[in-house]
C-alpha cells in the first residue's frame, strides 16, 4: 500500500516515508491509496486477542512496509511496558442502558493522546532505519497543554530522537505546567515562552520554515519533524481502539456479533473521530458517528449546514483541548467526500485560507450526513453534565468527555435512536480537576484551593486514587526552567542542540 497527498502531489510513498515526513510536499495530508476492509470473521477474531495483538492486527494492514516483528516490537514498547495503568489499555465501562465509555486516558499523561504518542516515536525510529535516514530526528512541539506532555512522555529516551517543547508560560494550567517542567529523560527539553499559545505556535512554524536553520541542522546531523495529529502515524493507532471496544463488547455479551453501534467523539482537530470513520470504512459495524463540539462549534455548523466558517470568535472553554477553529484532519474526510479529487480539496482549502470559509453541497453533503451527526455543548451544559453524570451513574467525567456525553444525550432526544453507543472518554477527571470539582462540589466549596489540593479533595471525596502520572506532582523537582521571548525561540533551539 502507498500513501498519496490529499492535494494532488504526483508522488506516492510508503507508510514509513509518510510517517517520517508528516506532511506531503504540497502541504496536503497523506492518505492510503487503497481501501482496507476486514471481513466479519476477522473482526470477531479480535475478541480473543489482547490489546497488543489487536493493535498489530490493524496496524499491519496499513503499515505493510513494516514487518510483523517490527510492529510487534513497537506495540509492546508502547503498551507492554507498564506505562498504562489499565491492563486492557483502552477499557470499556458501561455508563447506562445504551451508553459505554471508552476510556482512553490510562496512559502516563492521563489524556487520550498517549495512545498514539506512545507508539508514534517507535514508528518514526523504525521509519528512519527503513529509509536509511542518517540524521537524528528533532521533534518540535508548540503546545497549549496536553500534546506537549504526551509527546515528551512518548519520545523520552527514544534513541535517535530529541524533543523540544515550547509552551506559553502563562497559558497552561498549573498541573499541565508542572507535568512538563518536571519531565525526565535524557533527550527532552522544555521551554516556556512569554506570550500566548498563538505566539508560541507561530514561533514554531517560523522555525519549521526557516531554510537557513534547516541547512545548519543538516550540517550538524539533525532533521526537524513534527508529532502533531496530522501525522498518519498518530492516526492509525487510534483506529485500533474502536475495534478493540467493539471486540470487548461482543466478548462481554453487551452486543451481538455484527450488531451496529454508534460512536460519539468529543472533537477538536478531527483526528480521533476520523479514526472512527476509518474503522467504519474498514467494516466495523457502525451506524452514526456523533461529532461533539464545545462553544467553538465550527464543526457542528459544518456538518449541519455544509458551511465551514472559521471567521468567528475564538472562545476559551473548560475543554481547552477542543478549542480549535481549523480542524486539520477534516481534510482527509473532504478528500474522500469529493471522490478523492485533489483539485476539489485544493479549492476548498484555498477558500478557507483566503476567504475564511468554504461550503459543500449536494452529493457530498448528503454523504457527510449519512455518516455524521453533530451538536455542541455550552459551558453551562458541560458543567451540568459533569454533575448529573456523577449523581446518576457515579461516573466522574472530565469536561471534554462531558461534552461527548451531553451531545450523545441530545442525539438520543433528537432521533430516538437507541443503538448502543460508545462515547470516547478522552481525559482523566483528575487532569481537569478544577472544573470537575467545581461542578460536583460547587464553586464555593473549592474557592481558594489550588489544583494540587483539588486532586486530593477529588480523590478523597470520590474514593478514587490519583493517577500515577499526577500523584506527587507538586513535590517533583523542576528540571526545566528555560523561559524565553518569542523572538528568542530560534536561539533556544540553536543553544539546546549546540548547532555550529
Ligand atoms: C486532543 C483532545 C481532544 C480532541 O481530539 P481531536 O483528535 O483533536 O479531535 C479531546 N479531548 C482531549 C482531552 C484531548 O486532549
Amino acid at each position: 500500500m502507498y500513501y498519496v497527498s490529499t492535494r494532488g502531489w504526483s508522488g506516492r510513498v510508503t507508510s514509513a516515508e509518510a510517517i517520517k515526513r508528516g506532511l506531503a510536499p504540497d502541504g496536503g495530508l497523506f492518505v492510503p491509496d487503497a481501501q482496507v476492509r476486514l471481513d466479519p470473521e476477522e473482526i470477531l477474531s479480535l475478541s480473543k486477542m489482547d490489546y497488543m495483538e489487536r493493535a498489530v492486527f490493524i496496524l499491519r494492514r496499513f503499515l505493510d512496509d513494516y514487518t510483523d516483528e517490527e510492529l510487534a516490537e513497537c506495540v509492546s514498547g508502547a503498551y507492554g511496558s507498564g506505562r498504562f495503568d489499565a491492563a486492557g489499555i483502552a477499557p470499556v465501562v458501561k455508563l447506562s442502558e445504551n451508553a459505554y465509555m471508552l476510556e482512553l486516558w490510562h496512559g502516563p499523561t492521563c489524556a487520550f493522546k498517549d495512545v498514539a504518542l506512545q507508539l508514534l516515536p517507535r514508528l518514526i525510529v523504525k521509519a528512519n532505519m527503513k529509509t536509511n535516514e542518517n540524521c537524528e530526528t528533532v521533534i518540535l512541539v508548540a503546545t497549549s497543554g496536553d500534546t506537549g506532555k504526551a509527546a515528551l512522555e512518548g519520545f523520552r529516551d527514544v534513541r535517535g530522537t530529541r524533543i523540544i517543547v515550547f509552551f506559553p508560560d502563562e497559558g497552561v494550567s498549573q498541573v499541565q505546567k508542572m507535568q512538563m517542567v518536571t519531565q525526565e529523560g535524557s533527550n527532552v527539553h522544555v521551554v516556556g515562552v512569554k506570550g500566548n499559545f498563538d505566539d508560541t505556535q507561530n514561533g514554531v512554524k517560523a522555525i519549521f520554515s526557516d531554510k537557513e536553520l534547516d541547512g545548519t541542522m543538516l550540517r550538524n546531523g539533525y532533521k526537524f519533524s513534527s508529532a502533531n495529529s496530522i501525522n498518519w502515524g498518530r492516526l492509525v493507532p487510534q483506529i485500533v481502539y474502536y475495534f478493540s471496544a467493539y471486540a470487548d463488547m461482543v466478548a462481554a455479551g453487551e452486543i451481538a456479533a455484527g450488531e451496529k453501534i454508534n460512536i460519539t467523539v468529543p472533537t477538536g482537530n478531527f483526528g480521533n473521530i476520523l479514526a472512527s470513520w476509518y474503522a467504519r470504512e474498514m467494516g466495523l459495524p457502525v451506524n452514526k458517528l456523533i461529532c461533539a463540539s464545545n462553544d467553538n462549534n465550527v464543526l457542528t455548523e459544518f456538518i449541519n449546514t455544509g458551511v465551514y466558517n472559521r471567521e468567528r470568535e475564538f472562545k476559551k472553554t473548560i475543554s481547552p483541548s477542543m478549542d480549535i477553529l481549523i480542524s486539520s484532519n477534516l481534510e482527509r474526510l473532504l478528500f474522500e467526500l469529493a471522490g478523492r479529487d485533489p483539485e476539489q480539496v485544493r479549492d476548498w482549502m484555498n477558500k478557507l485560507k483566503n476567504e475564511g470559509r468554504y461550503a459543500i453541497y449536494g452529493e457530498e453533503k448528503r454523504k457527510l450526513n449519512e455518516m455524521f451527526w453533530a451538536e455542541y455543548s455550552t459551558e453551562q451544559e458541560t458543567i451540568e453534565t459533569i454533575r448529573e453524570v456523577y449523581e446518576e451513574y457515579g461516573y466522574l467525567a472530565d469536561p471534554h468527555t462531558a461534552v461527548g456525553i451531553d451531545v450523545y444525550e441530545k442525539y438520543v432526544i433528537a432521533t430516538g435512536d437507541m443503538t448502543k453507543t460508545v462515547i470516547a472518554s478522552t481525559a482523566s477527571p483528575f487532569k481537569f480537576n478544577r472544573s470537575v470539582a467545581g461542578a460536583i462540589f460547587g464553586e464555593d466549596e473549592i474557592a481558594g484551593l489550588d489544583e494540587f489540593e483539588l486532586l486530593e479533595l477529588l480523590s478523597g471525596r470520590c474514593g478514587l486514587a490519583v493517577p500515577a502520572g499526577l500523584a506527587g506532582l507538586a513535590q517533583r523537582p523542576v528540571l526545566h526552567d528555560r523561559v524565553c521571548r518569542r523572538e528568542e525561540m530560534r536561539d533556544q533551539v540553536i543553544q539546546i542542540l549546540g548547532l555550529k
